[in-house]
């Protein structure tokens, strides 16, 4: 295998234009002098790719970008390439960087490729490489200095009270993890959700942090490993079995990328688990539902979402659903790293909702902000808002 070496004046020049182009190179040469960086993305998993082109017609990001090298195929050459002994450029790097991991091409790829899998897999080669963008080192610095992904200093449990917060219980079977986004961005729904399941029981952790996905996602590795292992630590103190989490982000995570010892399920999965107990009312209302990637494609969960909502209201379904649901730009480091192609994916998105809905529901905080971000006449909430109203 050939050694990607950052070394030399012909370097000096890349880097230069590498920073011209946001694109930072954040690890120190001597670290990787001299010894050879391992490419650990399985070969098999990019030779699978035949070429064929077939997920150009699908990767949003192409759709709205239009050049080869922001599509699945383009991705999937440029990582090959990189096997072959391509050195780290910008190009590689805007390529990438710009995909949200949304998986509908591997969903379409009839050579059964896993094109997001590889695309995670090389950018953590990247980071190894020292190569990365100004928004991924500023993520990852976030996270790293203060266990949020928004760089907070607030408590965490900012949320409740100093008296609710003493009277937690520190032991349950059942524990509920909140995730950056609600516990920062939206309170009010880690609050709602928490009000929901603190009737059966489950508590929360003294110290949560982030659950390490746009680490994972962007390629950060080590520093995800750390602070999984904070975190697992959280869970096996207060002695929980399951966790819940109402943020499609931290469920893929928790659920694929944790130790298997750990029960995860979703928000809707719970709340569908639980409709005769939940009790609740009928309310005069159509909306559509927008399936989050990391819940629906990548997780399979479609139905318990849509029975929660059918337990309430009209639901009347997008142009594309299930697995065919369209990302709302926001995954992947993609809402961080490139907010106009997140923008763009958003806006398509909504070409998407039907006439005559009263609000898009979803199940993501960060579908929530980039649909929120896209969508003028309609209003976008998460499925707990909507639960909320049915138990007034
Ligand atoms: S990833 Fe799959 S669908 Fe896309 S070009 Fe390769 S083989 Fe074809
Ligand atoms: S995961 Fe989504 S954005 Fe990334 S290459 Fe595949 S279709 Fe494109």
């Amino acid at each position: 295998m050939k050694v990607v070496k950052n070394e030399g004046k012909k370097e000096t020049k890349r880097t230069e234009k590498m920073k011209e182009n946001g694109i930072s190179e954040t690890r120190d040469k001597s670290e990787t002098k001299g010894k050879e960086p391992l490419f650990e993305i399985d070969p098999r998993s990019v030779y699978k790719c035949v070429q064929c082109g077939t997920c150009r017609s699908v990767c949003p990001v192409f759709d709205v970008v239009g050049w080869e090298s922001a599509n699945t195929r383009g991705r999937m050459l440029i990582i090959k390439s990189m096997l072959e002994g391509r050195p780290p450029s910008e190009d590689v790097l805007s390529s990438l960087a710009s995909c949200t991991t949304c998986g509908i091409c591997a969903v379409k790829c009839p050579a059964g490729a896993n094109p997001p899998e590889v695309v995670e897999a090389a950018r953590a080669q990247l980071v190894k490489c020292g190569v990365t963008t100004e928004a991924q080192d500023k993520l990852k610095a976030a996270i790293t200095t203060s266990g949020n992904s928004f760089g907070e200093t607030r408590n965490r449990l900012h949320w409740l009270s100093d008296t609710e917060r003493s009277k937690l219980p520190e032991k349950s079977d059942y524990v509920y993890f909140v995730g950056c986004f609600d516990s920062y961005r939206y309170p009010e729904f880690a609050k709602k959700t928490f009000e929901v399941l603190q009737r059966f029981g489950v508590t929360l952790l003294p110290d949560e942090q982030c659950c390490a996905s746009p680490l994972l996602r962007t390629g950060f590795r080590d520093d995800a490993e750390k602070i999984m292992e904070h975190n697992l630590e959280q869970i096996r103190k207060v002695g929980a079995h399951t966790v819940i989490t109402g943020c499609a982000g931290c469920y893929t995570t928790l659920k694929n990328n944790y130790p298997g010892e750990l029960r995860v399920i979703s928000l809707p999965e719970f709340l569908a688990e639980h409709l005769e107990e939940l009790n609740l009312k009928r309310l005069d209302l159509t909306v559509t539902y927008h399936d989050p990637c990391h819940l629906g494609r990548h997780n399979k969960v479609y139905d318990p979402p849509r029975e929660v909502i059918q337990a309430i209201c009209t639901l009347k379904e997008m142009k594309n659903i299930k697995e065919n649901s369209r990302c709302c730009g926001g995954g992947g480091g993609v809402r961080i790293g490139y907010p106009d192609i997140s923008l763009k994916l958003a806006k398509k998105r909504i070409e998407d909702v039907p006439e005559g809905v009263d609000y898009i529901v979803t199940s993501c905080p960060l579908c929530v902000r980039n649909l929120r971000d896209a969508a003028e006449d309609i209003e976008v909430i998460d499925i707990v808002e909507l639960v909320a109203m049915a138990l007034e």
